[in-house]
């Protein structure tokens, strides 16, 4: 496969699922382009004094059924790109979920390993006051991305409040809960993973209480996904984070990991268990493999020896499309990314409401809107991957498509 960068390959999953459902010609040109790509150049004064100018992208791609919505990465290889890829994405992640938002994507290149606590205060200040006039509650929601978190959301929201004059919480989600942010917003993505997997079980006639799950990564998602499949009952049997993996037929206590890592600074090394590599733990038997860690992790070199039958995307784009066509053949379910890892930017969704409102909702009310959320979006998702027997990727993807098109057409666009 020659090399692609990622807009060309979210336009060629597109154009693939254009054919698929028949798409009208002129929404699908509309859907090709971004509305609009955003690019800022920062001046930043670093701590030795001198200035260097950082350049930063916002891309908002379709706003259809609502404002746009989408994190901002801080990398050193972030691309224009990449960036109007990841917007697209988020469009169809948001329209899989039913939210009443559209796709966008920020992100600035730099390096934030490399920079102090104020220098990266002071390129944040400064890429929000750049992109001000085009974000907003009712224009475009940012969020948390690679490398920014919620003390980055609070210096968005304290920045674009001080250009408007007033406090305005609801600008950015992932929020510090003190100013704004949601309970819940924490675990909601491990937890969607969870609600997903659930819900394909039934489908598949996977017995939970039997069942075994590996899961690649043990960060935010990872750790979560483990915690309530767990929870609902699963063992698992293997776990992994940057320096390797882990695995045990016996089963792992999550907590008992977890408490190993925190002291440890990794999972490698857990007494009673396998130590392999990261590579090893994605081929070891269970029913339910869960990448959460990185983009890649599947592909045609790995793909014909998971034997796992059922894959839920923690992680964003952690399967290959050549991969993808492997386990389809094989039979293996792979829940994809914009559905099973889309808890997180429902939250993010909830949080928004809530900022709305100036009504804050307790942690069981927000996991009980979730569950319900995304029972309905799995549902939707399941029976167009049924009809139209494709990967449930495309099915997701034609989901999402139909509600924007739907959309489109009623506001006269084409
Ligand atoms: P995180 O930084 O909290 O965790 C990442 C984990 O992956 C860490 O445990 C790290 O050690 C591990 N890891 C890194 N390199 C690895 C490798 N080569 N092999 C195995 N493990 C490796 O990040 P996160 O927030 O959990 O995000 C993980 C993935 O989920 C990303 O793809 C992210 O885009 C996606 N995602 C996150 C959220 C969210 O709400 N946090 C929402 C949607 C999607």
């Amino acid at each position: 496969m020659p090399e692609r960068n990622p807009y060309q390959m979210a336009l060629e999953q597109l154009d693939k699922c254009a054919k698929i459902m028949n798409l009208d010609p002129n929404i699908h040109e509309i859907l090709k382009y971004p509305k609009r790509v955003l690019c800022v150049n920062v001046p930043v004064r670093m701590d030795n004094g001198k200035i260097k100018v950082f350049t930063g992208f916002r891309s908002q791609h379709n706003d259809a059924l609502g404002p746009f919505k989408g994190g901002i990465r801080y990398h050193p290889n972030v691309t224009m790109e990449e960036v109007m890829a990841l917007s697209i994405w988020m469009t169809w992640k948001c329209a899989v979920a039913g939210l009443p938002y559209g796709g966008a994507k920020g992100g600035v290149i730099c390096n934030p390993k490399e920079m102090s606590v104020g220098e990266i205060e002071r390129l944040s200040r400064g890429y929000f006051h750049a992109i001000s006039s085009i974000v907003g509650p009712d224009i475009d929601i940012p969020a948390g991305d690679v490398n920014t978190s919620g003390r980055e959301m609070a210096w968005f929201m304290d920045e674009y409040s001080k250009v408007k004059g007033y406090n305005v919480p609801g600008t950015v989600t992932g929020k510090p809960i003190i100013i704004g942010g949601s309970e819940g917003r924490v675990e909601a993505t491990g937890m969607g993973v969870a609600i997903t997997g659930r819900e394909a079980a039934k489908k598949l006639g996977i017995e939970l209480k039997k069942a075994t799950v590996v899961v690649q990564g043990f960060g935010n998602v990872g750790y979560y996904s483990a915690y309530f499949m767990e929870k609902l009952g699963c063992k698992i049997v293997g776990v992994s984070d940057s320096r390797g993996g882990i695995y045990s037929k016996k089963g792992l206590s999550v907590e008992h990991v977890s408490k190993f890592k925190e002291k440890t600074g990794s999972v490698v090394g857990y007494p009673d268990a396998e130590d392999m590599t990261n590579e090893q733990l994605l081929e070891q038997e269970c029913d339910i493999l869960i990448p959460a860690a990185l983009e890649n992790q599947i592909t045609e070199k790995n793909a014909d020896k998971i034997k796992a039958r059922l894959i839920l995307e923690g992680a964003n784009g952690p399967t290959t499309p050549e991969a993808d066509e492997i386990l389809f053949k094989r039979g293996i379910v792979v829940v994809p990314d914009v559905l099973a890892n889309s808890g997180g930017v429902s939250t993010s969704y909830f949080e928004w409401v809530q900022n709305l409102q100036n009504y804050y909702w307790s942690k069981e009310e927000v996991i009980e809107k979730l569950d319900k959320l995304l029972v309905k979006a799995f549902n939707n998702v399941y029976e167009t991957y049924k009809k139209y027997g494709t990967e449930m990727r495309m099915a997701a993807y034609i989901c999402a498509i139909n509600r924007v098109a739907e959309a489109m057409k009623v506001r006269g666009w084409v």
